[in-house]
């Protein structure tokens, strides 16, 4: 990382704890981070690994350049009521994963004219390959851009957008796409095994060609169209498939179920 700034992670849950299990992977200094919770012991294995802990979420403000908001996002609101006066005193970055809560309710949390940056990270971040969505708001510089690029990139990729309402699209992306391809897997191993495969060789091999698809997306210079066709052959058998899931509809079904789900997004904040 070009600069290190002090992280306070408010709320040492599983996305807190990704983003931090990234950052010590990627050689970030353990003490310049602080972790917070309501119960010490929950704490503790942070702390064996040199991590600052505390349940006094001012003294970790107190200590940060950034501050990262960890709570669910219903308990929010208190939690950011509860700090407002340490966060207006040492004027930190704020950066929220909490889905759905805009910028200016947390802005007027937290006592306001802050500098804030929303992110949607989705699942894959515990195994390091997620993918996170950021906005800021106008009060954030590029070089508080440039760390929060830096520390959600611990966890995988992270990309900018211009509009706060584009979180809710990205949330029908990436947020919640982990559950579809889930899905689809989960259809495909059911397909499997009416074909006649065991549920176990099913489970491996749907996995795997999942895995292989995506990787072979990424490392293409080509888009997903581009791949598909290519592996299309005329009268073949993948295109037999192709034309069923294209007769029966399956690009609309994906581009709906996506509606509602950017929808719902809107509709929580
Ligand atoms: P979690 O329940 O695992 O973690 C929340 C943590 O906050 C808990 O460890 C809890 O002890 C702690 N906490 C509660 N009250 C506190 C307080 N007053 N002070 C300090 N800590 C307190 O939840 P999570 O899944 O990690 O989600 C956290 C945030 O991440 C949510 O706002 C959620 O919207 C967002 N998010 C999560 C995911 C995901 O996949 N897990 C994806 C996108 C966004």
């Amino acid at each position: 990382m070009s600069t290190q700034p002090t992280l306070a992670f408010i709320g040492a849950g599983n996305m807190a704890r990704a983003i931090m299990g990234g950052l010590i992977n990627n050689g970030y200094p353990a003490e310049k981070i602080w972790a917070t919770g309501t119960n010490p012991e929950k704490l503790s294995d942070l702390q064996q690994q040199g991590l600052n802990t505390t349940t006094d979420n001012d003294a970790a403000v107190a200590a940060a350049d950034i501050v990262i908001l960890a709570v669910k996002p219903q308990m929010l609101k208190v939690v950011a009521q509860d700090m407002a006066a340490a966060v207006q005193k040492h004027q930190p970055l704020i950066v929220s994963v909490a889905a759905g809560i805009l910028c200016n309710s947390l802005d007027s949390w937290l006592g306001g004219q802050l500098a804030i940056v929303r992110c949607m990270p989705n699942t894959p971040a515990l195994v390091k390959l997620g993918a996170s969505g950021l906005y800021a708001n106008a009060a954030v510089t590029e070089q508080q851009r440039q760390q929060t690029s830096e520390i959600m990139q611990a966890t995988g990729i992270a990309v900018w957008v211009e509009t706060e309402a584009q979180l809710d699209a990205v949330t029908a992306v990436s947020g919640s796409g982990p559950a579809y391809y889930f899905m689809v897997m989960e259809a495909m191993v059911a397909a499997g095994e009416k074909l006649g495969l065991s549920r176990e060789v099913a489970q491996q091999l749907t996995i795997q060609t999942a895995q292989g698809a995506a990787e072979m997306a990424r490392q293409s210079d080509v888009g997903p169209a581009e791949l598909r066709r290519r592996v299309t052959s005329p009268k073949g058998t993948t295109e037999q498939a192709i034309k069923t899931f294209t007769e029966q509809g399956l690009p609309e079904i994906i581009a709906q179920g996506m509606q509602a789900c950017s929808d719902r997004s809107e509709a929580l904040a």
